[in-house]
């Protein structure tokens, strides 16, 4: 189901994406090197509920998880890139960690990944495969608008990540977004320009490139849920959600002070 927004709705999705966008960059100010990944957890459940908001990945239990997912965010660790459960590890200097978080808030969802490196030390490798994905996902936005197709947005994400010279898996990448938070239509992180479903001002997308240093096989871990890179290589992922306007897209989950 493709569902689309009426104007009077639009402004319930921007206090749904703002809200995901503060939530993110709290929790990124205070991962630190010793922050444990199930700390960074309770600190999403309690600014959610205070928030009056509700945890899209609580009760979870999609056909590829071992459901219900249980936590309030995804912590993905260095070789870890998707559906990342958090567990009792502590952060260490120059770890590569990727946030996921969806909430629901007056209806509608929004959905964001942010990926950063922890502590002081900063490996190039990881600082360009975050990079990467950072401007896939730009370019992707940046194809986006009334008229675009899916198409256009799968082939500037997966040119983006190409040229930079990373692999691409399709098994998982963006989607529709809406009253509940995976819905079509599906956002492959390739594509061809000019086909799939033409956007229309309403449609609210989750665009999602994310990438594996030398490979592009997945491997789940004992615990059911978190996808890792297969060669154990490190891995980034970025995420905005962003509606589809009458002259463009807006990203609804950028951070406060990228506004300015
Ligand atoms: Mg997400
Ligand atoms: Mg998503």
């Amino acid at each position: 189901m493709i569902e689309i927004l009426n104007p009077t709705e639009l402004p319930r999705a921007r206090e749904a994406g703002a809200l995901v966008a503060d939530i993110l960059q709290t929790l990124k100010s205070r991962s630190a090197v010793g922050t444990n990944l199930q700390d960074i957890d309770r600190w999403a459940e309690t600014m959610i509920v205070e928030a009056g908001a509700v945890s899209c990945y609580v009760d979870y239990e999609p056909s590829f998880g071992r459901g219900p997912f249980g936590h309030y965010i995804c912590t993905s660790v260095n070789d870890a890139v998707l559906h990342g459960l958090p567990y009792d590890y502590t952060l260490a200097d120059g770890d590569l960690l990727s946030l996921d978080l969806a909430v629901s808030k007056g209806g509608v969802v929004a959905d964001s990944a942010i990926s950063f490196i922890v502590g002081d030390s900063k490996p190039p490798e990881s600082v360009a495969m975050i990079s990467a994905t950072e401007r896939a996902l730009y370019a992707g936005i940046a194809a986006a608008g009334p008229g675009a197709r899916v198409g256009d947005i799968s082939h500037a994400i997966g040119s983006t990540l190409s040229e930079a010279g990373y692999p691409i898996s399709t098994e998982f990448g963006g989607h529709g977004v809406g009253s509940t938070m995976h819905q079509d239509p599906h956002v492959s992180n390739t594509g061809r320009p000019g086909r799939g479903y033409r956007l229309r001002p309403g449609l609210l997308l989750a665009l999602e490139p994310w990438v594996m240093a030398d490979t592009a096989e997945l491997i789940t871990d004992a615990d059911g849920w978190t996808l890792r890179s297969a060669t154990g290589c490190r891995t980034a992922h970025s995420e905005h959600t962003i509606a589809i306007t009458s002259d463009g897209a807006e990203i609804l989950t950028l951070p406060k002070q990228a506004h300015s």
